[in-house]
């Protein structure tokens, strides 16, 4: 029950088990084919470009930034916690001048901070966390992306706690690139950057005065790939990892059978009743309203005079693994939850029950059972 790598569908890991096919072979080129039709359709961006390749969630905001951006372009940071930071080191590897709006620990950063900002400067582009997975803050895109069509400055949304948990509609709401990691909820094992480029990102990068400053994450290295894909005929820049691609179409088909819309009704169904839960016997989130919680993940304070590292492993021995803190200023105070991908009703009783369990072992002060009847009369 941790924020990724998270449990996949046995259907998913079976896929990874099936014979590895040659990268140009018809059966694999098929699959590619369509893991990049369906991207589409679960973004939400029937106009957009999109990309697979082998890396982790990191390699996809690598890739967003080294194509679009050019040494000496500004650049604004919307940050909610510890991966707003490693945005601003990769925009700063690439010559940007960085701004970083950072919220308040557990809070969004003001749209009208954003607005003054904006319109301060001549920003190039501007990052957003979908989910900020060291504080399980939710952000809304839409807004930011409207403000930023306004001033001319492109939007990345990382994506990789949320894409396909949270709604993303792309083309609706006008963002640039959206990015993810198979591992969230994706529902694959790690291993590959997913990213989806809109039109006007993919002029961006064509228009470049300068050559891109990355060999492997180029799109010129990529695109090509893509294309040739999805016209299936055989291609190669980058031996595929051809396994993870299989385990990516069927979790993309699981994902568009359900339908993306009641995929993310559900996780938002399962979140709220599992934040009322946590909130039920005392716990507080880290996230400080619940319209800015996310429905992939939630952060949760450890109670005064609980210890967290007896707690974790308490939990541990009752059978549920849950994520540390993460975010450097709070990391010993608080505890992770990932509760999206293919996470069932049972899974999440177990992790309530567990975590009463350790918590009534440090003698915390509460009403045994609480959590688990209000999830379950909730769900
Ligand atoms: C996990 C995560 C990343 C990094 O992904 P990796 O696959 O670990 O490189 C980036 N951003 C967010 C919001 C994440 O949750």
């Amino acid at each position: 029950m941790i924020p990724g790598p998270i449990e996949v569908d046995p259907s998913v890991l079976r896929a990874m088990g099936e014979v590895t096919t040659s990268h140009v072979a018809p059966n694999f080129i098929e699959s590619f084919g369509n893991s990049i039709e369906l991207m589409r359709k679960i973004w939400m961006a029937p106009n957009g470009q999109p990309f697979i390749v082998a890396g982790s969630g990191t390699l996809a905001m690598d890739m967003a930034v080294c194509n679009l951006l050019e040494s000496g372009d500004s650049a604004l940071v919307i940050s909610t916690g510890y991966f707003g930071e490693r945005y601003k080191n990769i925009l700063a590897t690439y010559g940007a001048n960085v701004t970083v709006l950072q919220a308040e620990i557990g809070e969004i950063v003001p749209l009208e901070k954003i607005e003054k900002e904006l319109a301060s400067k001549d920003y190039k582009l501007l990052t957003i966390t979908h989910v900020d997975t060291s504080t399980g803050v939710l952000n809304d895109p839409e807004p930011i992306a409207k403000l930023a069509k306004i001033h001319n400055t492109l939007t990345i949304l990382d994506g990789v706690c949320a894409t396909a948990g949270e709604i993303t509609k792309q083309d609706d709401w006008g963002i640039d690139i959206v990015l993810t990691g198979s591992q969230k909820a994706i529902g694959v094992p790690p291993g590959l950057a997913l990213l989806v480029a809109s039109k006007k990102a993919m002029k961006v990068w064509k228009n470049r005065k300068t050559p891109v400053q990355n060999y492997y994450g180029s799109f010129n290295n990529w695109l090509p790939i893509m294309e040739a894909y999805e016209e299936r005929k055989p291609s190669y820049f980058g031996t595929p990892p051809v396994n993870l691609i299989r385990a990516l179409e069927v979790s993309l088909a699981l994902i568009d059978k359900e339908g993306i819309e009641n995929r993310v009704s559900s996780h938002i169904h399962y979140a709220k009743a599992f934040r009322k839960a946590i909130q039920k016997i005392g716990l507080q989130l880290v996230p400080k309203r619940n319209e800015i919680a996310a429905n992939t993940m939630s952060a949760i304070y450890y109670p005064d005079g609980v210890d967290g590292n007896q707690f974790r492993k308490d939990i541990g021995e009752y059978g549920v693994i849950l994520a540390g803190g993460l975010h450097a200023e709070i990391k010993a105070k608080y505890f992770r939850v990932g509760h999206m991908g293919a996470i069932t009703k049972s899974d999440i009783v177990a992790t309530l029950s567990a975590i009463e369990y350790a918590l009534q072992k440090q003698n915390y002060n509460f009403n045994f059972g609480e959590s688990v009847g209000s999830f379950l009369k909730e769900i």
